[in-house]
């Protein structure tokens, strides 16, 4: 067998191309939902849409850690910044997504507080290591894949002793969320282009439940070979229904995960419920502290409550990551909305369904 290294094949593109195209059944409406923000800016990149026969539709879902972090979680930050003599330490994405007072982190920072973005998790606990006389705030986002590195920072902050770090703890995971849109009687998705990324850490198995609701489960790459690949096997599970978790990206996957990444996870947060951005709040779907780190939860730490509040008026974000409409059918894009004055997170992250759809259309 020839290995494949050259993802991005055309001839190889072409063969898949044409498969879709003989495989997909006329009658049947393939509704495959690409769970990964990453996936939506690599199949708008490559044009993965317009190649593809009209009865198979790909849909852009809840994967962007930065779109689905919920208004009021972005607001307890406003909240904690403005009420503390704090740094905020955040990842680069959260810059320009604004709080329900119009106001964004560039915002704040040009009014003089202390906000600085960095890479990593660690980073910022050495950053708290080095000023211990200032009180540090990491907005922890992220799932599954990220989540690891933050619960290492944790231990490693536990270890040192610091106690002039702490963190919001948002980050979500991936079960719930998509058990929630399998129950959404306004969807009808077919199959799941299921996140590379998170699948290293998780394996499989958080995708089981999708296979036994019959709906196609691939974990997918990020190429365009890796794509379309993983679209001929959803359209072949969905002819079949025969449907499993399948890897199709086995070439950084294990199908066990990485165990020892889910036991630092395990480690430092618990289940938890979490908001989500138009989704509202779902049980367990949240990496809540447990116990022994509640010393390193900024919402302890500076008394402050997540406030329930909608999202902005007019903004369609909660139903773009729904997959109930395509950023464009939103009544600000391109207009109110653009990646230069973004409305809503969509539009602001890098990753965000209407910021690919708005780059790459
Ligand atoms: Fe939200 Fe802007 Fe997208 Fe509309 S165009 S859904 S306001 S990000």
């Amino acid at each position: 067998m020839k290995l494949i290294t050259d993802f991005r094949n055309s001839e190889l593109s072409l063969r898949l191309i044409r498969k879709i195209e003989d495989e997909s059944v006329s009658e049947c409406n393939y509704s495959i939902m690409e769970v990964c923000g990453t996936h939506t800016v690599s199949i708008f990149k490559y044009g993965i849409r317009s190649v593809l026969p009209e009865n198979v539709e790909l849909i852009s879902g809840p994967g962007c850690p930065v779109c689905v972090t919920s208004q009021g979680e972005i607001d307890a930050i406003f909240r904690i910044v403005n009420n503390n003599d704090i740094s905020l330490l955040t990842f680069g994405d959260l810059m320009k997504v604004t709080g329900s007072n119009g106001e964004n982190l560039i915002d704040l920072r040009s009014e003089g507080k202390d906000i600085r973005v960095l890479l990593s998790p660690l980073d910022a606990v050495k950053t708290a290591a080095r000023e211990p006389d200032r009180q540090f705030v990491f907005v922890g986002i992220g799932f599954e894949t990220t989540a690891p590195a933050i619960a290492s920072a944790l231990l490693e902050a536990k270890k040192m002793g610091i106690s002039n770090f702490s963190i919001l703890p948002y980050c979500k995971t991936m079960p719930e969320v998509l058990g929630c849109l399998l129950d959404d009687p306004k969807l009808d998705i077919k199959g799941f282009l299921c996140p590379g990324h998170v699948s290293v850490v998780t394996g499989k198995k958080i995708f089981q439940p999708l296979a036994q609701r019959g709906r196609a489960a691939v974990i997918t790459g990020f190429e365009p070979l890796d794509i379309l690949s993983s679209l001929l096997h959803i359209i072949r599970q969905v002819n079949s229904g025969d449907y499993c978790v399948y890897n199709n990206y086995s070439r950084v996957v294990d199908n066990a995960g990485n165990e020892k990444a889910v036991q630092i996870m395990n480690t430092v947060f618990k289940p938890s419920p979490a908001f989500w951005r138009g989704l509202g709040e779902l049980d367990g779907s949240g990496l809540g502290l447990k116990e022994e780190f509640s010393a390193f939860n900024s919402l302890e730490k500076f008394n402050v409550k997540v406030p329930r509040i909608n999202e902005k008026k007019g903004c369609r974000c909660g139903d773009v990551l729904k997959g109930y409409i395509r950023p464009n059918l939103c009544p600000l894009y391109g207009k109110q909305c653009t990646p230069e004055n973004p409305v809503g997170p969509c539009m602001v992250s890098s990753e965000g369904a209407c910021a690919a759809y708005y780059k790459f259309n």
